[in-house]
């Protein structure tokens, strides 16, 4: 039965791990990584999750079997920080929600349900974009093409070629949009340019499926849903992944959750079990321990603000390594300018570092990135940033 099976390749980012763990040198580095670090290099756990978690351990509560959906309390909790407290969306019940296995998961649900409604319709991805995307939207049946997005003369964005791909796609296209923090560039397009993407989405009648992994690692949880209110403002239905991983750093837990803005109550209710069917075929139900401690911190006002400390805290940390970066560069004797990585927003920055430069830093300084030159800033600390910035700089001018 399997002898005809070949062997898959390796994934890229899981593939440079394997190599990083391998590695025997001390004081070797993993930029590659897609995690929030510490200034100690350790992986937190958030005071808030912990509260919650203990809540929820000292319940002894047994485990049932959730709904399909999830969690009510979660769900709301996900379109709450998508939407605002007050928003019309919420009340007239034109979204719903589903918690989902991490914002993987929701991408999933979401590919499958609209594969089942437009299959003859294409997916278009931002070039680049975050490696899976590409896959879980073929895997689910879609041809996926890409638009102009990065711009790598400037390492800023490539708005005109943006806005030219977009105009390009016949209506009903499905566009794939970082709502914040692009992975893996870190450029974002200003809220004005969005909303220029807004009206092309509207006036061509395509689909807006918006991944929002890293809501409050760029500007804080409000600014960063901005992309989200415009987008439903302008009484578009659309489609929302919302990933907690990095957000609650709960990353082997799957929190995640997928919401879609219908036109009116009644379809929502429609759509909602069209949703359940798919979530009933793959895992029938999603499980609690996540689903409940997030919950938990989004509904209970103790909880949540110091979360959103933490959260503040986290964003705080990569601000300050970006500006120590680009600093230590220029007192190792860089004389390119970095500033383009102040600009950039979330974990990530498109370095610039060419893929000889990344073999470069492995090889002689033990660093790892990924060889597109994508650097995690969240990787950084106190304790080797100099090194990095000393390496990078010795790549750089030699
Ligand atoms: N979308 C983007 C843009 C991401 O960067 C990631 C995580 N790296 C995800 C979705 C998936 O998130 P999760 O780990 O919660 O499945």
């Amino acid at each position: 039965l399997f002898e005809s099976v070949e062997l898959a390749p390796r994934d890229p980012i899981l593939g440079l791990n394997e190599q990083y763990n391998a590695d025997a040198r001390t004081g070797k580095v993993n930029l590659g990584v897609g995690v929030y670090y510490d200034d100690q290099g350790r992986l937190p756990l958030l005071e808030s999750v912990s509260k919650a978690e203990t809540a929820r351990i000292e319940a002894h509560a047994a485990r049932g079997y959730l709904p399909m959906e999830g969690i009510a309390g979660y769900n709301k909790g996900a379109q709450t920080l998508l939407f605002g407290a007050d928003s019309p969306i919420i009340s007239s019940g034109r979204a719903l929600t589903a918690q989902a296995l991490g914002g993987t998961g929701a991408l999933k649900i979401g590919a499958d349900f609209l594969k089942a409604l437009l299959p003859n319709a294409k997916v278009v991805i931002s070039n680049p974009s975050w490696e899976n995307h590409r896959a879980l939207f073929e895997r689910a049946g879609f041809p996926v093409e890409t638009y102009a997005y990065y711009d790598a003369a400037t390492h800023g964005l490539d708005f005109p070629g943006m806005l030219a791909s977009l105009r390009a796609l016949p209506a009903q296209t499905i566009v794939i949009l970082h709502a914040c923090c692009h992975n893996p560039t870190g450029v974002d397009p200003t809220f004005e340019q969005w909303q220029e993407i807004v009206q092309i989405v509207k006036e061509n009648k395509l689909v807006p499926f918006l991944d929002i992994a890293y809501q409050g690692f760029g500007d804080g949880l409000e600014e960063d849903a901005s992309v989200v209110r415009l987008f439903a403002q302008q009484d578009l239905t659309m489609l929302v992944s919302s990933s907690f991983s990095k957000s609650f750093s709960l990353y082997g837990e799957r929190v995640g959750a997928l919401t879609l803005v219908t036109s009116s109550k009644d379809e929502s209710v429609r759509v909602l079990s069209q949703l359940k069917r798919i979530i009933r075929t793959n895992y029938s139900n999603p499980p609690t321990h996540g689903g409940t401690v997030v919950s938990t911190v989004l509904n209970t006002p103790e909880l949540y603000t110091l979360w959103t400390t933490e959260l503040a805290g986290m964003r705080e940390r990569i601000r300050t390594m970006r500006v120590q970066l680009v600093e230590k560069l220029k007192a190792h004797g860089v004389t390119q300018n970095f500033d383009f990585v102040l600009d950039q927003r979330g974990m990530f920055s498109y370095s610039g570092l060419t893929s000889q430069q990344v073999d470069r830093l492995r090889d002689e300084h033990a660093i790892y990135a990924v060889s597109s030159g994508r650097i995690c800033v969240a990787a950084l600390n106190s304790r080797n940033i100099d090194y990095v910035a000393k390496a990078i700089a010795s790549v750089l001018t030699a």
